[in-house]
This record gives C-alpha cells, structure tokens and sequence, in this order.
C-alpha cells in the first residue's frame, strides 16, 4: 500500500469490531472496566495496555492516532484538544525553569503569546531569532537550551526556513528539533525525512477540513536520542525511543488535562481520509490567486512560497515537492484599504482559521496579533496593510471572481 490516501482509508486496522462496523465507533464514555484488581493495578503501572480513563486513551482518539501515526511514518503519536495545546505540551515535556528554547518571532500571534506571556513569566527564557540565518540560530543554542522550535511555512509572513540545515545543527548539538508543520501536514511534508524531530500539528485545519472541530498531534518521529535531553534522560534509560510520548501520556498530557475530545477524534479521522484531495485543492486554488494578486495593480506585494518572486520558492520546491500549502498573505497601500476589500468579498469568509474548505480573509494586525504593540509587529512583519488569505476548495473561477471583484474597492 504505497498511495497516501489509500494509507489513509485502508492502512490502519483496529480490532474487530462485534457488528463488524467500518469505522471504530465513537466511545463517548470516560472510563472503562476492568476484569480484576490486578488488571487494573497493571493498567496503571502501564504493564497491561488498555483503557482506564479517557483523559489519558480512550478508542477513538486511539485510532485517529494510530491512523497519524500510519500517515507520519512516525514513532509514536498523542492527539490533544488544539494545536496550541500541542505546542503547549511539548514545551512543558522538555523545558523548565532557567531553561531556554531558540525560536523565531514570525510565527502564529497565539505561540508566540504562549512564549512571551504565559511560559516566559515560569521562567523560561525565550529566545527570538531568524531561522533563515543559521549563524544566529547556531549563536543562540547553548547548554541550556532545550528545544528548538519553528513553523514550516510561518503563519502569516510565509517564510520557510532550511529544515535540513537546521537539523543538522541542533543535531550536532543534542538538541531535539520541533516544528508546527499545521500548514503541510504530513501530506505535503514528511518530517520524518525533513529532519524534525517533533511534528506538531493543529488537526484544527486540513486535517479536520470542513472546520468541524479543534484539535492537535504530536508526533515524534523517533530520531531524537531522548537521553541527551536532561528532563527525559531518566526515563529514556528505562524506556529507550518512547520516553517522549510515554513522558506525556503518564504525567504531562494527563495533568495539563488537554485531551481531545473522542467526538473530534471521530471527526478528524474521517478528515485525514479525504485530505491528500482537500489539500491538493487548495493548493492549486492558492497558486492561481497568488498569481492574480501578484500581477494586480492595487497589490504591493504577495507572500507565497509558491510564486517564484519569493524569496523562500527554491527550499520550498525542496522540502515541500510542487505545492505551496494553501494560504497566501499579502499588502494593500493602507489599513483601510484591507478593511475595504474584506467588507467587500462575497464568497471569501471574514473569519479566523486556515485550511478549511471554506476560503476566508482577516486583518491579522487588527485580530491575532492585536496584543502586541506596533513595534512588536513591525519585528513580527504583521503590518497594517497586510491581509491574510486563507485558499479552500471552491471552484477556481468563483474564487478569482470573488477577489477581483473585491480589489476593485481599493481603487
Ligand atoms: N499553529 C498554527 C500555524 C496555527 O495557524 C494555529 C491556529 O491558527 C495554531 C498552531 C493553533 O491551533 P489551534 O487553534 O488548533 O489551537
């Protein structure tokens, strides 16, 4: 079975199921009993694999993760209630007081407000580099630095950084690589290849599809020797490779309380199945309007990796083979001028997401990245004429239609 979405449909078989239901049905249920007291002592001790409590495993989360799991070519994989709860989990796994991670300032306005306002007062030290320059992120790992941690294609700049190199180097360093790949999935790039060493996901997005319901993985692709991370060294010694997930599952994931929910999970498994179909959709669909928006008078200038004016178009075309992911950001002379065209798309959605079917547009200066002060944008490059588009999967004339139409307000 070689094809991605026949993996998707047909590679992972759960057990049996008594009425030989197609798919693991939805265990909306918290716990689970067990035969004996004993069985349940070893469940816990984890020497008896099975379910007790739905914060920790439950079946239908189970399957969705084995089914990324599956997808990924990764070692193992946890599936939480949001990307950001991801994110939140594994630097809580691998980081500590007086501890630093390497990351960068272009990234999703939520992370980095995990990082600046929530971690950051814990102690943590955070510190901002630019990932396309590998002398400054070789300059800022050192003893204490416990994760390094980037977005594949940055949300909204539309940066891509050399994953290769990158890897290279905090490898050389003993320190584990993690990346928000949100925006590829393991579709469009395989981590495992790439050199990362944590994908994290929001499965809010494509994987979802028709954004039904949030959600986020954690997939360790298994090519991180865990004892050279001194909060996981213990536990490595005695679980070898699983000392990530396990470290999660038994303490971290368990206590935070992120889980997802069983109902997401049976949604979001039946999202991977048509997603490879969804994506290259969407990333057609984004090429062409980066196209229009490039050659359209009223546009300043149009951030997509795909378009070959980009500056990140050749390690793009590298890493991510010939599609570009589906969202595209770019500049009008003024902030009014945004407002303009957002108050005037018919079909475009004005609204807060990515990768859904549906295509949508917001002013993120004046939305996700409203906390930050005008000087904190201008590092973040959020400025006030930029617009983010997210590109579903409508028919293409519709969309070019929906847009033109639009530009002719700023006129
Ligand atoms: N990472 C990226 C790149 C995102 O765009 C988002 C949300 O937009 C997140 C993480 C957070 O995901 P969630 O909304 O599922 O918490």
């Amino acid at each position: 079975m070689k094809g991605f979405t026949t993996k998707a449909i047909h590679g992972y078989r759960p057990k049996a199921d008594p009425h030989g239901a197609m798919r693991v049905p939805l265990y909306d249920t918290v716990s689970f009993e067990h035969p004996s007291s004993k069985d349940l002592e070893r469940a816990f001790q984890g020497r008896r694999p099975a379910h007790a409590y739905s914060r920790i495993s439950n079946p239908t989360i189970e399957d969705f993760e084995q089914r990324m799991r599956l997808l990924s070519d990764g070692l193992a994989v946890l599936a939480l209630s949001s990307g950001m709860a991801a994110i939140s989990n594994l630097v809580m796994t691998l980081c500590e007081t007086g501890t630093n991670v390497v990351t960068s300032r272009h990234m999703f306005g939520n992370t980095v407000s995990l990082f600046e306002h929530s971690l950051g007062p814990w102690g943590l030290e955070v510190r901002y580099v630019d990932m396309t320059d590998l002398a400054a992120v070789e300059a800022a790992i050192d003893e204490n630095t416990r994760l390094v941690f980037l977005e594949v294609i940055t949300n909204p700049q539309m940066e891509v950084a050399d994953l290769q190199a990158i890897s290279a180097l905090t490898h050389k360093k003993g320190v584990p690589l993690g990346v928000d790949c949100t925006v590829t999935t393991p579709y469009l790039f395989n981590s495992k290849k790439g050199g990362v060493d944590i994908e994290v996901l929001s499965s809010t997005k494509y994987i979802s599809g028709g954004g039904t319901c949030v959600g986020g993985v954690l997939i360790d692709n298994g090519t991180f020797d865990w004892k050279q991370s001194p909060k996981l060294a213990k536990k490595a010694k005695q679980m070898g490779p699983m000392a990530f997930i396990a470290t999660l599952r038994m303490e971290v994931y368990r206590n935070l309380g992120a889980c997802m929910a069983p109902h997401n999970a049976y949604l979001q498994s039946l999202g991977l199945e048509s997603m490879a179909l969804r994506i290259d959709r969407s990333c057609e669909n984004a090429l062409a309007l980066a196209r229009l928006l490039e050659e359209h008078p009223a546009v300043e200038s149009v951030n997509y990796p795909g378009l070959e004016s980009s500056p990140y178009h050749e390690i793009a075309k590298q890493q991510f083979g010939e599609k570009y992911g589906g969202v595209i950001s770019f500049n009008l002379a003024s902030k009014d001028a945004c407002f303009d065209v957002m108050d005037q798309v018919k079909l475009m959605k004005r609204a807060t997401n990515i990768n859904d079917n549906k295509s949508m547009v917001i002013h993120p200066a004046s939305t996700i990245f409203v906390e930050y002060s005008p000087e904190q944008r201008a590092e973040m490059q959020v400025t006030d004429q930029l617009i983010r588009l997210s590109v579903g999967i409508e028919d293409i004339e519709d969309l070019k239609d929906d847009l033109t139409q639009a530009l002719e307000f700023t006129k």
